[in-house]
């Protein structure tokens, strides 16, 4: 059995959130991306996700450790 489903990862190759997953998904198992039919190990879905999550939180971490160097400055002014 195969079942469509939108998921929070992104296909590596078009940027696409829904795959066709088989039913009792195993991280060896592929996974096929609904738009451009690319092929993919669960595993390494996974993976791409991780990066792609860590994209996301390190700017925002960034900005938030920029402020609080600011702040140290103006102490010491
Ligand atoms: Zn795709």
């Amino acid at each position: 059995m195969i079942k469509n489903e939108r998921i929070d990862i992104q296909c590596p190759q078009c940027g696409h959130n829904e795959f066709k997953l088989p039913e009792n998904l195993k991280d060896s198992d592929f996974v096929k991306c609904n738009n451009c039919h690319f092929e993919i190990m669960l595993a390494d879905l996974k993976e791409a996700g991780f990066e792609q999550a860590k994209e996301v939180v390190m700017p925002e971490m960034k900005i938030e450790a920029e402020k609080v160097f600011k702040n140290l400055f103006k102490g010491l002014k």
